[in-house]
């Protein structure tokens, strides 16, 4: 469906180049929701940028390449490569950006945000009959169709994300990618959009990308999940897996510091802070934070290796 393939992305600035996403390989498949997780500068929102086609400067690709299988209008195959997959932006694949409360055009009613995204789409003059469509949308997703009057400002944070998860799910898109959903909003209304976005996701059977630094939100909603470190995907599985049988120390960690029902103990954070990106250290990236890291680790870098069914790792101990 969605396949990035050693795909790397940096930002030029003036004090030298971030590379903030490194040589990252794996598919998103038909009808499953993919989770990213990691530190906050990871580079999880640089990634959902590269996948989405939203490149423009200081950011660039520097290798790799992104493409997404779909079909055309006669229902043949096609491939859309980076570069071209915003051509197809809302209809193919759609994104949900972080910060619902800054990414709507605050002056512009939400009735008009629909029409804006969705025009290139559909015939103008029949503006009625579409509004009509967005409202029987908006009730299936349990939205009261009045939203559709208000500035986004008139809605409380939680309403706007649902506002925008509707919006970017109107026209059916086969991808849908969502940057840390829930963050910024009380729990019981992170609940309701995890409950929204999955419902949503079951109905459309398409594929959904969920970036977000709570490993919560991942064991609550995805299938499969990748872990960034220091722009790296360093483990890749079924989210089952990687919560039951995490194989790299630092997804150890990630899971180990997470609290669990019934568990008094302290919890501990992972000492220590990732390296920058500006200058990263040879070798394994975590090694300065390990506590298994070996001599080896400081020069050579470890490759994905296979560590289960559809699971894998980079780290030497494996
Ligand atoms: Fe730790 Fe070495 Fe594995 Fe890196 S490669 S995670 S430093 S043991
Ligand atoms: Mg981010």
């Amino acid at each position: 469906m969605l396949q990035l393939t050693n795909v790397s992305a940096q930002y030029k600035t003036l004090t030298g180049t971030v590379k903030a996403v490194e040589r990252v390989d794996f598919t998103v498949e038909k009808n499953e929701i993919f989770g990213i997780a990691g530190e906050s500068g990871c580079g999880k929102s640089t990634l959902l940028k590269v996948m989405y086609d939203l490149i423009s400067y200081p950011l660039e690709i520097s290798e790799g390449s992104v493409q997404i299988q779909t079909k055309d209008k006669h229902g043949s195959t096609v491939t859309l490569p980076n570069g071209k997959i915003h051509e197809s932006w809302w209809k193919v694949i759609s994104y949900v950006p972080q910060g619902a409360m800054h990414v709507m055009n605050p002056v512009i009613r939400i009735r008009n945000q629909f029409f804006d995204a969705i025009s290139k789409y559909h015939d103008k003059t029949d503006k009625k009959a579409l509004e009509q469509e967005i409202i029987r949308y908006l009730k299936e997703l349990e939205l009261p169709p009045e939203v559709l009057k208000a500035y986004p400002h008139q809605l409380s944070g939680g309403m706007r994300q649902r506002v925008l998860i509707a919006l970017a799910t109107f026209l059916n898109p086969e991808i849908v990618l969502a940057d840390e959903p829930t963050t910024a909003l009380d729990v019981v209304v992170q609940r309701g959009i995890l409950t929204m976005l999955s419902r949503v996701q079951k109905k459309m059977k398409n594929s959904m990308v969920i970036v977000s630094h709570d490993m919560g939100v991942h064991y609550q909603i995805t299938n499969r999940l990748g872990i960034m470190y220091a722009g790296q995907m360093i483990e890749i599985g079924p989210t089952e897996q990687i919560f039951n049988n995490p194989k790299h120390p630092y997804t150890k960690m990630l899971i180990n510091a997470l609290p669990r029902v019934g568990d008094n103990s302290q919890k501990e954070g992972i000492p220590g802070t990732p390296p920058s990106l500006r200058n990263p250290p040879a070798g394994c990236r975590f090694a300065a934070r390990c506590p298994l890291a070996e001599e080896r680790c400081r020069t050579h870098e470890p490759v994905p290796v296979s560590v289960g069914q559809r699971h894998v790792a980079s780290c030497h101990l494996l």
